[in-house]
């Protein structure tokens, strides 16, 4: 698995040197450190590691974010959304998966990490102090792994802490690591939820270059699950073209063979899609692969996807089977249509905001209602 022991390169600006996940990457030793007296500085160090050889994947560019770091999920027009938070702390990924939509960012070079984080999460507290009777899902993996480097940067211990403070409030950090053991002392663990991307070995070991193993990832929810944390697992993608899922209903029987089921606040299930202009990326990126050689068609947004009847064959085996072994977790489909929705769970959501209220419903039930 990649870590940070996998980083040749640090860079940053030298006007950043004493700020805390600067020095904390500085202090791990080991790597080229580039430190730069300005933007234009920065730019063309980059442009020299890059053309000395060293990967996108084994560098890192320490900076200050300039944009919004906390936003609603963009979701997909015509699908169903859970209407989830994001917190930007990075851009780009240690792992390799083919099907993740940041290849589509072929021109973006190095694993930035933004150091400015801590500023922005007050805008977090503020929000969840003034809405107590809202239930809030906020998550830090949509533009990176969330753990890939946390040991690092202490911005899962951080949030954890100050999250513990709101009952309504479930942090998710999600991951295809390990990375998790320096998390697993912290005191106040509130409704902080660790979660993992699963899919089938034979798939992980095809399409998620560089990341642990399902056995590694189970492990790790099995720690997190003893330490005291809720867990959560997201199936997306799941990769079928004919809708049998034989192999990952081993992996959601081997779930909770390794956690507590009453432990697991929600799972989420996708089927492996992708936009325009992707399938022409991945085959410059990853030559023969065989992920999009399956029969796909475009729905509502411009996405192409399984046909209905293949996703819903393959939804609705893995909710049987995760149903068999514990109600406790909201199950969810991801950007799928009012349509699928019915067919699989037989309730009528006619947008993102009857889901989420569900969803919200839920978690109090179990979670907050104690
Ligand atoms: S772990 Fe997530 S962010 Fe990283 S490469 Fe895979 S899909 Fe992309």
């Amino acid at each position: 698995m990649r870590t940070i022991d996998t980083v040749k390169v640090i860079i940053h600006l030298q006007e950043d040197r004493d700020n805390p996940i600067v020095r904390r990457f500085l202090e791990r030793g080991g790597k080229e450190i580039i430190e730069c007296r300005d933007d234009h500085e920065l730019e063309a160090a980059v442009e020299s590691v890059k053309h000395r050889g060293i990967s996108s994947k084994e560098a890192v560019i320490l900076k200050k974010f300039q944009g919004r770091i906390f936003q609603k999920c963009p979701g997909s027009p015509g699908v169903i959304c859970c209407n989830y938070l994001l917190l930007n702390i990075g851009f780009n990924c240690l792992y390799n998966c083919t099907y993740c939509y940041l290849n589509y960012y072929l021109n973006s070079y190095g694993l930035i990490q933004f150091i400015n984080t801590e500023t922005f999460f007050q805008d977090i507290w503020d929000m969840v102090r003034e809405n107590r009777n809202t239930v809030y899902r906020i998550g830090t993996g949509e533009y990176t792994d969330s753990l890939m480097f946390d040991d690092v940067t202490g911005i899962g211990a951080s949030l954890i802490t100050r999250a513990a403070r709101h009952r309504n409030l479930f942090i998710e950090l999600k991951t295809k690591s390990d990375n998790i053991r320096h998390l697993l002392d912290i005191g106040e663990k509130g409704n902080a939820v660790l979660a993992w991307s699963l899919n089938t070995t034979r798939n992980i070991d095809l399409y998620e270059g560089g990341s642990a193993s399902l056995e590694k990832r189970l492990e790790s929810a099995a720690a997190a699950c003893g330490a005291g944390y809720l867990i959560a697992f997201h199936f997306d993608p799941i990769i079928t073209s004919d809708g049998n899922v034989e192999e990952y209903l081993e992996v959601v029987d081997y779930i909770f063979k390794k956690v507590d089921p009453e432990r697991v606040a929600w799972i989420s299930l996708g089927c492996f899609r992708y936009s325009h202009g992707f399938k022409e990326i991945i085959r410059e990126v990853f030559p023969g692969q065989n992920l999009t050689t399956a029969e796909m068609f475009p729905g509502p947004d411009g996405k192409f996807r399984y046909l209905k009847k293949t996703r819903v064959a393959a939804y609705t085996a893995m909710l049987d089977r995760i149903r068999s072994h514990t109600h406790a977790p909201f199950v969810y489909l991801c950007m799928e249509n009012e349509f699928v929705w019915r067919d699989v769970f037989k309730v009528e959501y006619r947008s993102s905001e009857d889901m989420e209220r569900a969803f919200s419903s839920h978690l109090a039930k179990k979670f907050l209602d104690e």
